[in-house]
């Protein structure tokens, strides 16, 4: 024991030299701000895009107006024991409308959808094809699939079509595998010529992970594929409910038959306990309401493109267009000293560093929110500009 002790420890110790050892920070979150040690910071570090998780008002109305027996925090069992409760049946209903599909299937967690999802379908003999940069969840899904898989170089249509056409006839099902709105550099994949690729083969289905897009892009909330017009292309679409939406938890929108299957198979399906009532109600509360936040989701894509361009106009190029820009750093404990420098200076950003992203590759990353003032925005990009 007390050598593991000390290997541990002395492993910790490397983390910290390397400038990438984790703590838990002590912070309260105050609407958009954020309270640390007698700090207050601009929270620029949080998914709540549309400001909807800050909204004390909007959860107060929820409250009111919410069924008695919609309010129960514990669902005591897995849905396929007794804790089933109607609302996840609402809920779901509600989502498959939303999307135009036969149906919809509620988990926990992104998490746990992205690795129960791709080890219930991907089975020996098939072949999983995924970003460079898809979130840990989902590669995580892929090592605990029976399948074989292999990652394209960072939306690099040129590399898939090559691994999809010298692949094709070797296995029986393939599925592709990416983010809208990849979740740390902020980018998009160009769904649209996936989805063009993928119309050629009849066994290749494709997996979308909007966890940063749903709610927050589209016309309806509905993420990237919404705004792009390939909705009824996307076999998996999978959106997170503890992000934009503002509560907790994860869907897929598919086919009947896929929902099914998952029921039958899925892992972290099955063996959880589900959500508390009370968190699938709201979650089904702001799923409804999703549709007539186009005001929010305005407001963020204006505060986006300022930032952008006015970012740009001081020379700093910005890797994306999205709401999510990565500040690129490189060196970790360099990353960890600038992010200390802008808490000074009332922003709360955090460094990225690796494990989550490549070695060498370190960032800041800022994550807008439709709920800052024009103030706060001018603050930001002046500080922003003054780094350069
Ligand atoms: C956050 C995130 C997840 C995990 O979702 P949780 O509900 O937080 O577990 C999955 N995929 C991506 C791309 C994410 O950014």
């Amino acid at each position: 024991m007390d050598k593991l002790i000390n290997d541990l420890q002395a492993n910790l110790e490397e983390l910290k030299i390397a400038g990438n050892y984790r703590s838990l920070a002590h912070a309260v979150q105050e609407g958009r701000y954020l309270l640390k040690q007698g700090e207050c910071m601009l929270n620029l570090s949080s998914n709540d895009y549309l400001g909807l998780a800050a909204d004390h008002a909007l959860y107060a109305e929820f409250l009111h107006n919410a069924p008695p027996e919609h309010l129960i925090p514990s669902s005591s069992s897995s849905r396929l024991l007794t804790g089933n409760h109607p609302v996840f049946d609402e809920l779901e209903v509600a989502l498959a409308r939303l999307y135009g599909t036969q149906s919809a299937l509620v988990f926990n967690s992104g998490y746990d959808a992205n690795t129960g999802i791709l080890p219930a379908f991907a089975q020996r003999g098939d072949l999983i094809l995924a970003d460079k940069l898809v979130h840990a969840s989902l590669i995580d899904g892929m090592r605990l699939s029976q399948a074989h898989w292999f990652r394209f170089k960072h939306n690099n249509l040129t590399h898939l079509t090559r691994l999809l056409q010298s692949n094709a006839a070797n296995y029986r099902r393939i599925i592709i595998v990416t983010e809208s709105i990849f979740s740390m550099d902020g980018d998009e994949a160009p769904l649209r010529d996936i989805v063009q690729l993928k119309r050629q083969y009849p066994h290749v289905l494709l997996y979308v992970d909007e966890a940063h897009a749903f709610g927050v892009r589209g016309p309806k909330g509905l993420g990237c594929a919404e705004e792009a017009g390939v909705l009824p292309d996307i076999d998996l679409l999978v959106g997170t409910l503890g992000k934009a939406a503002a509560s907790a938890g994860a869907f897929v929108a598919c086919n009947q038959t896929l929902r099914n299957h998952l029921v039958n198979h899925m892992r972290p399906f099955i063996f959880t306990t589900a959500l508390p009532p009370l968190v699938a109600a709201w979650s089904l509360y702001i799923v409804r309401h999703l549709p007539e936040m186009q005001g929010r989701r305005q407001r963020l894509a204006e505060i986006t493109r300022h930032v952008h361009d006015a970012l740009n106009r001081q020379g700093i190029q910005t890797a994306s267009r999205s709401h999510i820009i990565p500040l690129p750093v490189g060196d970790s404990t360099q990353a960890l000293q600038l992010a200390e420098e802008m808490q000074r200076h009332g922003f709360y950003l955090l460094p990225v560093r690796p494990p989550t992203v490549p070695e060498g590759t370190a960032r800041l990353r800022l994550s807008l929110r439709a709920d800052l003032v024009d103030e706060e925005v001018e603050k930001l990009i002046k500080y922003l500009s003054s780094k350069k």
